[in-house]
């Protein structure tokens, strides 16, 4: 008897519930796709007239509901992603990305001239910098970012992001690109859709230099070209042959190194190669 009441009154509480739900207004669902880990890329899909905010900074949505979002190689942050409908009904997420650890490596042979850059160089090199940056702080309306990245060249992988890199014995930035084993001519392709923000043939570090634009902020850099088939402003669409991988800038010999940013924000381009598209 004691267990039949019980019985009905949680029936009777699952009702209620239930029918609360009914009348309360439709709570947006929160989809992502990615790893939630430091260097990671999150793609999300939401209705077009939701906003959404990441600890209050509000990120673009995209005609289709596409946005995106993405964790730095040391981040610490616990973040909190808000979905906000138009009648005011909220979800929230709380997202903390996973913590790495990243390998040392030991790169010899740099010539001389490149770890002690004379004062000319050092001006070109700030100035490099300068240009891509602002070529990063750009957010366009592009959405290709959404539709999943292929790898810009068949090579061996022979240096990973993240890791800290000794040069000649001294301890210098990490490395953040993916960097392919491969010989100068080889053909490098658009990881995904874009458009091409920035060629430089001689950058001091990174020598040839190319930036594309894949939305949102999203962006690949492509370092030490030898040749690029397209120019600043060309649209190009996945798999197309951009350029040539060189051996121009800071490098032992011919090599592809290929990075991925949102914004400021330094991904890992291994990442980014497992999302799939939502
Ligand atoms: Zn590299």
């Amino acid at each position: 008897m004691f267990k039949k009441s019980l019985l009905h009154i949680g029936l009777i509480s699952l009702i209620s519930l239930n029918s609360s739900i009914c009348l309360a207004k439709t709570i947006p669902s929160i989809t992502l796709s990615g790893e939630i880990k430091q260097g990671g890329l999150m793609l999300g899909k939401t209705k077009p007239e939701n906003k959404v905010t990441l600890n209050s900074k509000q990120l673009t949505v995209s005609n289709q509901g596409d946005y995106v979002f993405g964790f730095s190689r040391d981040d610490k942050t616990h973040y909190q992603l808000v979905i906000t409908a138009s009648d005011g009904s909220k979800s929230t997420k709380t997202l903390i990305p996973k913590m790495r650890e990243y390998k040392l490596q030991h790169i010899k042979g740099i010539k001389k001239s490149i770890m002690q850059p004379n004062l000319e160089a050092l001006a070109r090199s700030k100035q490099d910098n300068k240009q891509i940056k602002a070529a990063r702080k750009i957010s366009s309306d592009i959405t290709s970012f959404a539709n999943g990245f292929i790898a810009p060249i068949k090579g061996t992988i022979t240096g990973v992001y993240g890791s800290q890199r000794i040069y000649n014995g001294v301890p210098k930035r990490p490395h953040f690109g993916l960097d392919y084993a491969g010989k100068i001519g080889d053909p490098v392709k658009a990881p995904a859709s874009g458009k091409v923000l920035l060629w430089v043939p001689d950058m001091f570090y990174s020598g040839g230099t190319m930036i594309i634009d894949h939305g949102q902020g999203v962006s690949s850099t492509f370092l030490h070209l030898s040749k690029s088939y397209v120019k600043q402003g060309d649209n190009v669409k996945q798999g197309d042959v951009v350029a040539a991988v060189g051996n121009s800038g800071r490098v032992t010999g011919p090599h592809l190194d290929w990075r991925i940013n949102w914004f400021n924000v330094k991904i890992d381009p291994a990442l980014v190669l497992k999302i799939n598209a939502l």
